[in-house]
């Protein structure tokens, strides 16, 4: 297909909107999957993703249509599409949305006819202006009886500021308005330009770890061409492979040196294809196209979202611009329950990093936990997918322990230390101050709710920035506040005090110095370090006294006493106490049945299963998630 006839699109909706549904139409109007072979949402391809109903993963398709008798080649360009998950990806430029967008000329704004525009739909049109994408409006779910396509279209001319003269009226679930989208693709959104000649430009929007191939790169050529056998260059990613060097005992103390190396990074392309939607060879990729390639190559953290390929003996002048890498921004410990497991943990994390470059973790010891690993994520989604895969697909049992966020620590000696880790927190007498890290939130809610939402960000430390009405019944809502009051329940509350109509998007501001301290739980006289949290001064009496009473309703009685205490320093602020169990628990089932014996003796299996023994007390994992959840 000539680059003139070629329409690189990407779809932007919000959660439930309809873009699974409407993707899938488009692929079966176009004959690229055939009825039959479509599975549920072609697009959403993990178990995992299809249980949760979100695409973790961003996938691509290639489909032929033939308009006024010319046959044109339309690559949709799938974005994540959860909230959840695009809300925490907090770094503007690798935000895994921003780099789909800029493979594209044009974008699909999908809104539920039903509903309205949302806060992450807000900020994902925003990008897309941001880079001159050609917007064509859909207002899907029409024939939803509760569809009021003109108020819709009202607040969309009114909160964007988009022309919505010639948007077009869609149900993707009767088929309705179908053609018309494909139509608009080709008539509105702009051909990619015809740079072929220039030195290969390649943008990197996706990249997975295939145990068979190695990894495979999803990319949209912006500049000349890669064919098969090409010896590429990735622009951006510059490996260290670290070499040991065994010296004989005796030389120095450790006998063992690291060496670290920098390597340019080159391969040669062993396939190279495009995505229809299952990948097909090619010969060659042009300008404008978009496809994949398979070059040996062995972690995804070596082909990064957002860096650019291009040819090892004719390279690109400039990479493309919008490459940053993801950093961590919540970290927390992961310990295996049964410390048999720790060398599998290792294992499975290693392998998790082949496909998930932003995952980091490093090993983690305390004595109240024994060995595991200090893990990075970009935010708490990211988090809880990990672990569920963690526990799903290796089998291992682990305990999480709360997640916190990176504070840089100015030390007296002059030196700013990070700390992710609250038990690592320098002593007061060593440190000047500490810094937290702060993010600009907005919130999009019906006016109903305002007061509520308001109430919840001062509640968190919350310092308001701004209100406007961007519609007769909705407001926007903006507040700075420090990460660490986001990380855990806030979310949650969103939604259970707006009843699900309030939507949220946050970006990182950066770092400011607050009055922090750290938080200590003594269980049974003893520390618990993984228990241990940073908070602001202000809170720390009632956020003690809440954490104690809960950890006294979570921690099951033992056969003697247990006092549990919050302290600061030496001085504790708060305590309770665990009364002694006398009784077996089997006990009140003398002469009940066996079946119910059986059933309790199996609800005490599984309860231990997670639980982590400290010192004498068994604690169970929710103690350790406790001081997220406190009233
Ligand atoms: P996504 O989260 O944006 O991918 O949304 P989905 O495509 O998964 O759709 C969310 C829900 O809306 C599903 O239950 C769909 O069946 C339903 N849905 C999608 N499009 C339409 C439509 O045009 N009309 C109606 N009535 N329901 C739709
Ligand atoms: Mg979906």
């Amino acid at each position: 297909v000539p680059v003139p006839n070629i329409r690189n699109f990407s779809i932007i909706a919000h959660i439930d909107h309809g873009k699974s549904t409407l993707a899938d139409k488009l692929l079966e109007t176009t004959g690229t999957v055939q009825k039959r072979e479509m599975k549920d949402q072609f697009l959403d391809n993990m178990d995992l993703e299809r249980e949760r109903g979100i695409t973790i993963k961003l996938q691509a398709a290639r489909m032929r249509y033939v308009c006024d008798g010319e046959p044109y080649c339309l690559n949709l360009i799938d974005t994540p599409g959860h909230v959840d998950f695009s809300y925490e990806v907090l770094v503007p430029n690798c935000n895994l949305v921003s780099r789909s967008l800029a493979a594209c000329e044009g974008a699909l704004l999908v809104v539920d006819a039903s509903q309205g525009v949302e806060a992450q739909t807000l900020a994902n049109v925003y990008l897309a202006l941001e880079n001159n994408l050609e917007i064509i409006t859909v207002l899907n779910k029409i024939d939803l009886p509760g569809a009021e396509p003109d108020r819709v279209l009202q607040e969309i001319e009114e909160v964007i500021g988009l022309d919505c003269s010639n948007a077009i009226l869609c149900s993707a679930k009767e088929g309705i308005g179908i053609t018309d989208i494909l139509n608009a693709v080709v008539k509105r959104i702009p051909p990619p330009t015809d740079t072929s000649q220039k030195p290969l430009r390649a943008l990197i929007f996706d990249s997975y770890y295939d145990p068979y191939r190695g990894v495979i790169v999803y990319f949209r050529v912006i500049d000349g061409t890669v064919k098969k056998g090409d010896r590429i260059y990735f622009m951006a990613s510059k490996k260290v492979i670290p070499i040991r060097i065994f010296l004989p005992v005796g030389m120095y103390a450790d006998a063992e040196l690291f060496f670290l190396f920098c390597q340019q990074q080159d391969y040669f392309v062993d396939e190279i294809g495009v995505l229809s939607p299952n990948q097909l060879e090619v010969d060659e990729l042009y300008a404008g196209e978009v496809g994949y390639i398979s070059a040996s190559i062995r972690s995804v953290a070596d082909a990064r979202v957002g860096d650019t390929i291009t040819h090892f003996s004719r390279k690109a002048e400039s990479s493309l611009p919008g490459y940053e890498e993801a950093t961590p921004m919540v970290f927390c410990g992961l310990f295996p329950v049964d410390a048999d497991q720790f060398p599998e943990l290792r294992e499975a994390l290693e392998k998790l990093q082949l496909n998930d470059a932003a995952l980091k973790f490093e090993p983690e010891t305390s004595s109240a936990m024994g060995f595991g690993f200090r893990c990075g994520f970009l935010g708490l989604l990211h988090m809880e997918i990990v672990q569920e895969r963690l526990e799903r697909e290796y089998n291992l049992s682990l305990i999480t322990t709360a997640p916190s966020v990176v504070y840089r620590v100015n030390c007296t000696s002059g030196e700013t230390v990070e700390c992710s880790n609250p038990s690592a927190l320098p002593e007061p007498g060593l440190r000047r101050s500490i810094e937290e890290p702060l993010v600009k939130i907005e919130m999009l809610t019906p006016k109903d709710y305002i007061g509520s939402l308001m109430e919840l960000a001062q509640d968190r430390r919350g310092e308001f920035k701004e209100m406007k009405y961007i519609a007769e019944n909705r407001a926007s809502l903006t507040y700075k506040l420090p990460l660490a009051e986001m990380v855990g329940d806030f979310f949650d509350q969103l939604k259970s005090r707006s009843k699900g109509y309030a939507s949220m998007e946050y970006t990182f501001v950066g770092y400011e110095e607050s009055d922090l301290i750290k938080l200590d739980v003594h269980i049974n006289g003893e520390p618990v370090e993984p228990l241990a949290t940073i908070v602001h001064k202000d809170k720390a009496y009632p956020i003690g006294r809440a954490l104690t009473q809960k950890l006294k309703e979570l921690i099951p009685r033992q056969m003697f006493k247990v006092p549990i205490q919050a302290c600061i320093g030496s001085k504790v602020i708060a305590s309770e106490a665990l009364s002694a169990i006398r009784k077996d628990v089997l006990a009140k089932c003398y002469g009940g049945d066996i079946s119910r014996k059986k059933k309790l003796l199996k609800k005490q299996a599984e309860g231990k299963k997670r639980m982590k023994a400290i010192g004498k007390v068994d604690v169970p994992q929710e103690a350790f998630m406790a001081v997220l959840k406190l009233e």
